[in-house]
This record gives structure tokens, sequence and C-alpha cells, in this order.
């Protein structure tokens, strides 16, 4: 149970090592992943969720255009594995192709609803084709037209990641062809089976980034496909930020690998953070996910069950547990699920879902882009806060919109922000913590909370 079997992530689980993750880094995840340097803590003000909601994010695995990777996945993993049942479904059976049409539902809907977050875009997807190049059995046309769709529709609301390169076969880089032996060391989900150095995943993940950064599709994250990277826990970290800073110079480079337990913190970690104070800052956002796919699994077959993550009235399911327990609601599908060979029932049990989560929830949770979650806790974990007197000040090393203080004071004045390069924010009171945003703040008992567009740069706050 505890590593991938053929598809599956690495399910964290309760016991000594996180017992040990728990205690030693403030987290849940990865014992062995060094966090690194870390600002001191100041008492008396603490740093909330944005806006002081939970935020949400789906999180959608084993999407890319056009090419269903139930159909043309399932039988190279046959291949490695004959003798598992779960891959020898009629595989023949499914469609070769989940269409753009359903492509712009989706994402249409997901507009009207707020929904946001992570969407696959698998590079060279089951070896069918290259997305950048062309994909055989789809015209130039077809696939141009699917890639536009993504940027146009998807981008706004969601990050693109690679999941790898082909989320079947291991890709020879020197070749571009996979390798010849079919085993697990040579299929992506169970990729390495030996150490390997940080230099060399870290060309794995920019091989696959390129392709995306050819088809225009910038990202500030990856995806690993089942258990890739299990034995290589800490250098895949460090291979993530050096991959996306290469190809993306992105700032916050994040990565998406975990599903963690029932019980365990759904906080991301923010891993392999050197040169704070400096100009030259480094880290590594982890975001795992809090559930499990239970709609209709990667392979688009199997029944969904939406009452796991919330039942109808959100009484129950774990959806309904983390925001209970003030956790962030991170949850997970496959793509062929969503499309479920043509029927769509996943979709549908994912809408009814979201629709449960916000007409019990609607003032208490906030979606959010993985990048934009990856900015939020890079800034929470990594902003240094001093006071002293009836100043706070704030050394921030990136700019983070509707950042979020609690501060052990009652204001009799509205509170101001003033950055370094002298720009003022004057925050309005609301009257309940429903209405808090960027630039607004409440009174709660002894204790205020503020909403602000933090600046990157010093920023003080007066209390007066
Ligand atoms: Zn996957």
């Amino acid at each position: 149970m505890e590593f991938w079997n053929g598809d599956r992530r690495d399910f964290i689980r309760t016991g000594v090592s996180a017992a040990v993750g728990s205690s030693l880094y403030g987290g849940h995840l990865l014992a062995q992943t060094p966090t690194g340097d870390r600002p001191p803590n100041t008492d008396g003000v603490k740093v909330l969720f944005p806006r002081d909601r939970i935020p949400l994010t789906f999180i959608i695995d084993d999407s890319t255009c056009l090419v269903n990777m139930g159909h043309f996945g399932i039988p190279q993993f046959h291949a490695c594995y004959p003798d598992r049942e779960v891959y020898k479904k009629p595989w023949q059976t499914f469609p070769r192709e989940i269409p753009d049409s359903f492509v712009r539902k989706f994402g249409e809907w997901c507009s009207e609803n707020g929904v946001k977050g992570k969407y696959s875009i698998v590079p060279y997807p089951a070896c069918v084709g290259w997305m950048d190049r062309e994909l055989p059995g789809w015209s130039r046309m077809a696939l141009l037209d699917s890639l536009n769709l993504v940027r146009d529709l998807m981008l706004p609301n969601w990050d693109i990641h690679p999941e790898m390169i082909t989320h079947t076969r291991v890709i020879n880089l020197k070749t571009g062809r996979p390798f010849e032996e079919i085993n697990p060391s040579t299929m992506e989900n169970s990729y390495p089976r030996e150490k390997k150095s940080v230099d060399e995943l870290a060309a794995y993940l920019a091989y696959a980034l390129k392709i995306l950064k050819n088809c225009g599709l910038p990202c500030e994250g990856v995806t690993t496909p089942g258990g890739f990277g299990n034995m290589v826990k800490p250098e895949l970290s460090l291979a993530v930020q050096q991959a996306v800073r290469d190809v993306f110079q992105s700032e916050i480079p994040h990565f998406f690998k975990y599903v963690v337990g029932k019980e365990q913190s759904t906080e991301p970690t923010v891993e392999h953070v050197s040169g704070l104070g400096t100009s030259n800052l480094n880290l590594t956002v982890n975001i795992p996910a809090g559930t499990g796919d239970w709609f209709g699994g990667w392979e688009g077959d199997v029944t969904p069950q939406p009452d796991l993550y919330a039942t109808a009235d959100a009484s129950a399911g774990q959806l309904v547990n983390l925001i209970e327990r003030d956790q962030p609601g991170f949850f997970l599908c496959h793509w062929p699920g969503m499309y479920s060979n043509g029927t769509k029932a996943g979709f549908h049990a994912f809408q009814r879902v979201v629709d449960s989560i916000h007409e019990k929830y609607k003032e208490r949770v906030h979606w959010m882009k993985l990048s934009e979650i990856a900015r939020y806790w890079a800034s929470k974990e990594l902003t240094k806060i001093t006071q002293q007197g009836d100043r706070i000040t704030l050394d921030a090393p990136f700019e983070c919109y509707d950042f979020t203080l609690k501060v052990e004071k009652k204001f009799a004045q509205l509170p101001v922000i003033q950055s370094e390069n002298n720009d003022q924010q004057r925050l309005d009171e609301v009257q309940s913590r429903s209405k808090l945003q960027t630039g607004k703040w409440f009174k709660e008992k002894e204790k205020s909370v503020l909403c602000f567009q933090l600046s990157k740069g010093r920023s003080t706050i007066m209390l007066k």
C-alpha cells in the first residue's frame, strides 16, 4: 500500500515517518526532503489563509490534447504488468479521443462557477505523438485548435503541468525514443529504480517542460506520473526547482506528487530554500492532494462516488472533513474519469460535489490555481515579520495578493500599509469575515485580521 501500484501515486500514511515529519518540519510530507532556510518567527502576528478562507483547488491528472490516456495507456501498462487485472480492461472499447467539445464544456462550467486548479498536458502522451510537432491520427489543424483551446480557455484558471514526457514509457533523452526493454525501470510511473542525481532528474523534467514551452504553454510546475521519483524524493524536489527555473525562469517552482492520509495536514511544504535574504533565493513548493480519485478513475470506466468528497447536503465526505478541520481542500481526479468514455458521469458527479460545497460553504472557501497556492505559501513561510513597539515590519521576498495577517491588536484608526516605494494601502473595515478581501480588515474580539496586497521588499504597518 505504501508505494505506487501501477498508476497510483504515493499515499503518505500515518506512522513513524509521518510523525518524524510533523515534529521536524511542522508539516506532513517528506521527512527526508530538507526544507532549508526560514526567517525567525514573531509572536503576536500570524499569517492566515488568503482572505481567511479555506483554499480549494481541483487537480486534474492524465489530461492532454485529444488523446485519451485511458485508451492508449492501458496496453502499455499491460505489456509491463501482464498479470495485473486492472490492465486487462477492454481498452479497445474505450474511445481514443477526449474531444475538445468536452474540454470546452468542462472549462466553461468551471469558469462560470469560479473553479480553479491544475490541468496536465502530457507532452508525448503514451508515445502517440508530440504536442509541439505532430499527433498521428489527428490533423495538424485539430492539434493546433486543441492547443489554442487550452491556452484561451484553461490557462487563465488552471496551471498547466507536464506529467513527465509520456506517462507510460521512459524516453531516452539522447534519441527521443522509448528504451527497448519493457519493465518497471523503463516505465515513467516507477522511474527511476535506483538513485539518480538531481542533474539527471532535472534533465528529464526539463525535456518535458521544453515541449510545452514550444507549444506556447507556460508552466510554473510539474506533476509526477504515479510513483515517479519515489526512490529519489529529496532529489526530485530540487530537480523541479532547477528544471522549472531553467526552462521558464519561474520565481516559485512547484510540483504535485503526493496524496496525504485522511487525518494529515494538506498544507503545502516549502522545500530546499536557499539564499533567503539575498537576490539568489531558491525554493520548491510541494503541493499535496487531500483526497483520492473517486470520480471515473484514470481508466475512465469506474463508477463515480461523489459522496466520498461531499454528500449532497455536504454533511460528510473528505472535502467536508478538510473544510471543517480548517485544512486546504485540494482534491484530485483523472481526466478520462471526467469524460467517462463519453457518458460524462465523472463530470456530472464533480458538478454535484462543487454545487454541494458551494451551497454550504460559499462564504468560507476560496478557489486558487496551484501557482497562486505556491506563491501564497512561499510568502507565508518566507516573509520575515518583526514587531517593535507599535510597528510591524514585513520583509517579503515575493509580491503576494490577498496576504492575510492576524494581529493581537484592535486598531483605533484605519490601518495603513506603507511599502518601500512609498505606496500606501489604507484598509477599510468590514463587519464580517466573509467580506474580507484585499484592502479590507475586520475586528475579531481583541484581534484584527488584515488583508492586503503584499509588495516585494519592506512594508510597515503602524499599530495605532
Ligand atoms: Zn497520472
